[in-house]
């Protein structure tokens, strides 16, 4: 909700000054916080994103399997009509690539199960929070950093966990160098 003495610093952020009652949490809002719409008034729905989004997430949540065969459906579709359906995936992945990384060593640590039961939502922030770490370095330096095991996942005599505290940042070279070696 925005205060009203904070109103005046919006256009300074990019945000019109114009507000709007949702409809379905009754907060005033700028229209900016309101879905796009070309039919609607102003060009917008009356429904907040926040609503929009938490009813969307509810659906999904209801019936994840129905959902989950929408998209398969009309990804076939589009792509059967010769559409580029993986632009918005390349985007993405060049956009946050420490996000993509991170999610592709999750995937690898499923394979060789080293991501424990235990392991919670809060870890798997924790464990992003590592690889923007790793890139801000990157950006900062001018040198690749990796996130790394400590304890590799397949290491030969020993095998560490997917978890934020058995994970590293390290430049990129020494990384390379360490390799599947564990050395106590
Ligand atoms: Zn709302």
């Amino acid at each position: 909700m925005t205060h009203p003495s904070t109103t005046h610093l919006l256009p300074l952020l990019g945000i019109s000054t114009m507000l709007r009652v949702c409809k379905k949490c009754s907060i005033e809002k700028p229209l900016e916080l309101f879905a796009k719409h070309s039919k609607c008034k102003f060009g917008r729905l009356h429904e907040c994103l926040d609503c929009k989004n938490k009813y969307h997430a509810d659906r999904y949540k209801s019936n994840p399997q129905k959902h989950i065969e929408v998209q398969k459906k009309s990804f076939q579709k589009r792509k059967d009509t010769g559409a580029d359906v993986y632009k918005g995936v390349r985007n993405y992945r060049k956009k946050y690539p420490e996000k993509h990384a991170a999610r592709q060593r999750e995937r690898d640590a499923l394979k060789l199960k080293r991501i424990p039961s235990w392991s919670t939502e809060q870890d798997r922030e924790d464990i992003l929070k590592i690889y923007e770490l790793a890139k801000k370095l990157g950006n900062l330096f001018g040198v690749k950093y990796h996130v790394d095991h400590v304890i590799p996942l397949n290491g030969e005599n020993v095998c560490g966990l997917h978890t934020p505290t058995n994970l590293q940042i390290l430049e990129s070279s020494l990384n390379v160098r360490k390799s599947n070696k564990h050395s106590w």
